[in-house]
Order: C-alpha cells, then structure tokens, then sequence
C-alpha cells in the first residue's frame, strides 16, 4: 500500500485537509508528479460547500480537488499520444460519457451531462504529490520554457473555445470593420479575474480594442498588469467610454445578471455577448420588453460557453507561448502568490489582490 499526500474535500458538504490516501497507481498508463495547481473560485466553492452539483468518486468519502494543472511525467508506457518520461504536461479535466459529442472527442459539448470533471465531479483531481493517467488526456506542454505560466493553460483553454464560439456566431452578418479587421470593433470584458485578463489578451490579439471593467478601482497589482499590458480598464461607476458608440463584443466574467443586463443595452447592433461567469448566489434583475426588444431589433447574440477541448488546451499553450515572448515577466505576474500544499487556508481566504495563487508541489 502507498499513500499519497492530496488535498480533499468531501463533496457537496466541503471541509479541506492534506492528508494521505492509499490510491492504487499501478494500473495507469502514465504517472505524473505535480509541479503547480491554479487555485480558483470552483476549488473554493467546493470547499466551501458551495457546490451542490460536486461529489465524491464512486464509493469514496473523499474527493482529491484542484482542476488546474502543470505536471512532470514521471514513467509512461508506451502510448498513442507520444507522451514520455521527462514531459510537461497539462491533464484535461472533463472525461467523457457516451453521447455522441463526447464520442467525437468534444465532451465539452457534452448532450446528456453524463461526463466528469476531475477535482469536481465524481473523479479524484490533480492536487496530490503523485498520480496516474491516461495518455489520451494530457496535453503536452510544447515549449517548456514558457515556465510556470504553463499552470494558466486549463483557465486559457475555457477562452479558446468561447472564442471559437465567436467565431461561428460573428458569421451571422459582416462583423469585421471596412478594412476586414476587428481594429475599429470594441469588446468589453467585465471582471477583473484571471479570466477576466485572459479574454482582454485574447481579445486584443484578434485586434480589438478591448477594455475591462468592473465596478470599483483596481489594486495597484492589477494596475500595473493593465499597464504593462496595454489593457483600458474603467470603473464603470464613474465612467462611461461607451456613452457616444457601443460596444460590439462582451464578455462577461461576473455572472451578474444586473450587470450584465446593464450592459445589453450598450451593445452595436450584430453584437455578440459571450455569457461565462457563473454566479448562482447574484441577486435577479428586472429585464422589461424593450430589453428584449433591444435584443431582437439588434440581431444581438447572447451565448452561453464552458470549458473546452483537447483542441482548446493546444491552442491555449501556443497562445501561451506567443504571449510569453510578447509580454515577458508580465505574464508571469498574473501568477500572484505561491503557496505550499499544506497551506489550506487559502482555500477559505482569497489573497485581496489575487489573480492566480499556485501551489508549489516542489
Ligand atoms: P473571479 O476571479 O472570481 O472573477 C470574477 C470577477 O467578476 C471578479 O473580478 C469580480 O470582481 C467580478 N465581478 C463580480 N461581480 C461583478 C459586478 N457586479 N460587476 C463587475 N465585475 C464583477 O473568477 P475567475 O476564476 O476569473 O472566473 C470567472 C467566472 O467564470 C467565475 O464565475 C467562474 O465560476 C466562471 N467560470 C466559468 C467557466 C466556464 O466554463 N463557463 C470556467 C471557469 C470559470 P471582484 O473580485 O472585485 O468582486
Ligand atoms: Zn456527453
């Protein structure tokens, strides 16, 4: 018997402890040690209790938590997938049931909801000193010397398939401007957490010009990554850039049904509104007729998305690459604080200026 050192929670009712569990190894196909697990709001809620649609592993009172990932693989057999000992990876966190988008590969859209989520659903996740895996769900970091921002590829990957989403949906009408280019297109991010930046870099690589707002200032970490990185943030209580022309993409990362609804009613006519944070604890709003006539007259397109592929994993590591060698030491300084295993009170006490708290399994 061997007994690893994992970070668990029992799921929905929560509690976190760093204990040792016997989980057999032996059977995988690949084993990998942890380098950094994201910490995120998901893990915190779980934790916390928050999140009745969690649960243990079948027939286990513990569930291994953490979904954000950079790993070293450690042994591998041989595999389809080319993944070898020595190799940085990021493990997928959706496993597949049997309908036929999870079939093809693309659980994310998954029909039915009988998937799972490593560290969420009903499968131990990637917060232990060691674990095991398939070859066909780890990702192969391509160019490890982007270093720890590797850890930001699962959060990343969530950006690629909503992006994805606009593209399919942008091809209702001609949302480019006259000069074939999103340069005279604005797009809004509302939020200012890690995912927040990660739709404005994303946005401002398709060439919009692309501001963040939330509803008070930011702290001075916050400032300077908006600065390095040439990003317009506004606090839309005192400001209103978008009083005279609207705004043609938004990008909501509050999971504030009033803010959001605030901000329909700011938008270009073929606008499309990408709804991603998740709030079940937001108070209602009062969305009247001309809301929703707004929203008709204007050909808007309000879509839903989450998570994402193997193919949004890849796509978030080449971005990862290009934005290491474009932005340098600043994207590193979304990685706010870096944490020992054993350091569970992070889980119920949120950094004030946190973008992305790691642990260090190192
Ligand atoms: P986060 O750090 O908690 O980000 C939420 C952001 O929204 C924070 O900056 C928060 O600001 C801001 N906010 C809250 N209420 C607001 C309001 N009324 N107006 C403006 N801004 C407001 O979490 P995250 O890790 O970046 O994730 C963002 C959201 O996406 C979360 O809800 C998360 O659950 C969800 N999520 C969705 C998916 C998916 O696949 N769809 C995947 C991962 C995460 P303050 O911090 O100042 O309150
Ligand atoms: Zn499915």
């Amino acid at each position: 018997m061997t007994f690893y050192r994992s970070i668990t929670t029992n799921a929905p009712s929560g509690g976190v402890s760093y204990e040792k569990l016997d989980i057999d190894l032996s059977e995988f196909e690949v084993r990998l040690k942890p380098v950094l697990t994201g910490i995120c709001g998901t893990d915190r809620g779980i934790v916390n209790g928050a999140l009745p649609f969690a649960y243990n592993p079948h027939g286990s009172q513990k569930l291994v938590i953490g979904h954000e990932s950079l790993c070293i693989v450690t042994e591998a057999k041989d595999n389809d997938f080319g993944i070898s000992k020595g190799d940085y990876v990021v493990p997928m966190v959706r496993r597949p049931g049997k309908c036929i988008n999870c079939l093809a590969g693309r659980s994310d859209n998954c029909s039915d909801g009988d998937k799972h989520e490593a560290g969420i659903t009903g499968l131990h996740g990637f917060m232990r000193e060691e674990f095991g895996d398939s070859a066909e769900y780890l990702v192969k970091v391509p160019d490890p010397s982007i270093g720890d921002v590797a850890v930001l590829t699962e959060p990343l990957k969530n950006v690629c398939k909503a992006f994805e989403m606009f593209d399919v949906v942008s091809r209702k009408s001609i949302f480019t401007d006259t000069a074939g280019s999103y340069h005279e297109k604005k797009s809004l991010v509302i939020g200012t957490g890690s995912e927040a930046f990660l739709y404005a870099l994303k946005s401002m690589d398709y060439g919009f010009n692309t501001f963040l707002t939330n509803r008070h200032d930011l702290d001075d970490t916050k400032n300077r990554l908006v600065d390095e990185t040439k990003l317009n943030f506004y606090n839309y209580n005192t400001m209103d850039p978008f009083a005279k022309s609207g705004i043609d993409l938004v990008i909501d990362t509050s999971g504030d049904p009033g803010t959001i609804f605030k901000f329909v009613r700011k938008m270009n006519n073929n606008g499309i509104m990408i709804l991603f944070g998740t709030n079940g604890k937001a108070p209602g709003t009062q969305v009247d007729g001309m809301d929703i006539d707004y929203v008709i007259e204007r050909n808007i397109s309000l879509i839903g998305s989450v998570d994402g592929s193997r193919i949004h994993y890849e796509k978030a590591l080449q971005d990862l690459t290009r934005w290491k060698h474009q932005y340098g030491s600043s994207l590193d300084d979304m990685i706010t604080a870096r944490v020992s295993p054993d350091h569970t009170e992070i889980f119920t006490k949120k950094p004030s200026d946190e973008i992305k708290t790691v642990i260090d399994w190192s």
